[in-house]
């Protein structure tokens, strides 16, 4: 149904002077309201339970996704223990979202019932700064609005893809492939595209070295696209025994970083360096292994700021670079190659109600590579 446009005014009167004496009106787009249902962090850092609530009805330029599938990215923790601020409770976490399309709009044209789809970690932005006219809305100058814990532009909440359904605008919406194995597609919708950025707006391909630094959720993306690109990709991590995944995954070398013989063995010896890690660690300890001109691409934030030697930049003009998430257009770019290429994430499938114990392996570390909630067990 067509979204109603409705001005709501407040009066206040006096009855015995018959004065009106303030008069407030707001401009708020009302829609008809569908009930969904998923798993919500009640408040900070409380278990995820399951949790009632509503979703704008399809309007004319949305899609209505039933959800199959739904990552668990480190983030979906960050945000429902509000360790970055400013998180909205109750929270619906989750934003690598695949499903299939059971309602469209009167005005969508991309997409069909039947369609298999795609939801990342925005729903919407402007649509007129910039970043939004040039396709990298990750970038938007108003910022993008995020498939959860913040207001959508009808002032509702925004729930993200721990839940049975999503109403996305067609815009926002991502065409998947049905030859790929779903739950695989889930994470490539934030872990994939995060990784797949840095490669394409840096051209890291063929006759580049390039080291992938953390090998989780993010850096086994990062290692598949660089070796599908040609790249000669080498594994940096903290873990040994990470490096029988990390040959199986296409990885050309593997160092650990707490061997110092190794590290220094490898000094200026890669182009680039895509830098998963979100736990403190130290940025110095890598920028020696870049060749001349190297640069290293943060994607993952640290509680704390890392310290940083200018000499390290200095000496051989290296360059310290970061990269967010990306564009509509790249994640569907993203998409198709993953399709053709057959690449999905590594993960490992889990009922909606194992969601706390998941969290709690994902700060351990203790998951390979990704977990994906399987929504039709909700
Ligand atoms: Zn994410
Ligand atoms: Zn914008």
């Amino acid at each position: 149904m067509d979204n109603v446009k409705i001005t709501i005014c407040y009066f206040d009167y006096n009855y015995f002077n018959v004065n009106l004496i303030s008069l407030l009106c707001t401009n708020k787009t009302l829609r008809l309201m569908i009930p969904a249902k998923g798993y919500a962090a009640p408040k900070a850092a409380i278990p995820l339970e399951p949790f009632k609530f509503e979703r704008r009805e399809a309007g004319p330029h949305d899609v209505q996704v039933e959800i199959l599938y739904c990552g668990v990215c480190h983030s979906d923790i960050h945000q429902a223990r509000d360790e970055w601020g400013g998180a909205m409770f109750p929270m619906v976490p989750g934003h690598e979202i695949v499903g299939k399309v059971v309602k469209v709009g009167d005005h969508v044209t991309k997409f069909k019932v039947g369609d298999i789809a795609g939801v990342g970690v925005f729903v919407d932005s402007c649509r007129h700064c910039p970043s939004c006219l040039a396709g990298e809305e990750q970038y938007c100058d108003e910022s993008p609005t995020f498939t959860y814990s913040t207001y959508d532009k009808d002032g509702n909440v925004t729930y993200g893809g721990y839940s049975n359904q999503i109403v996305v605008d067609e815009n926002y919406t991502l065409h998947v492939s049905e030859k790929l194995p779903l739950a695989g597609v889930a994470p490539l919708l934030c872990a994939g595209i995060t990784t797949w950025s840095p490669i394409q707006h840096w051209k890291m391909g063929k006759g580049h070295k390039v080291g992938v630094v953390g090998l989780g959720g993010l850096g086994h993306m990062a290692v598949k696209f660089a070796v599908s690109k040609g790249a000669e990709v080498t594994v940096l991590s903290t873990s040994p025994n990470k490096k029988a995944d990390a040959e199986k995954l296409g990885a050309h070398h593997f160092l650990v970083t707490r061997e110092k013989e190794q590290m220094n063995a490898a000094e200026r010896s890669l182009d680039f360096i895509i830098n998963t890690v979100s736990a403190q660690h130290q940025y110095n300890d890598y920028l020696p292994l870049l060749k001349i001109s190297g640069t290293m691409v943060l994607v993952g934030i640290p509680p704390e700021e890392p310290s940083l030697g200018a000499v390290n930049l200095i000496s051989k003009r290296r360059s310290i670079a970061g990269s967010m998430i990306g564009g509509i257009k790249e994640t569907q770019e993203m998409l198709d190659y993953c399709a053709e290429h057959n690449i999905v994430s590594e993960v490992e499938v889990i009922p909606m109600n194992y969601i706390n114990e998941a969290f709690e392996r994902v700060i351990k570390g203790d998951v390979r590579y990704r977990f994906v909630i399987d929504m039709a067990t909700l």
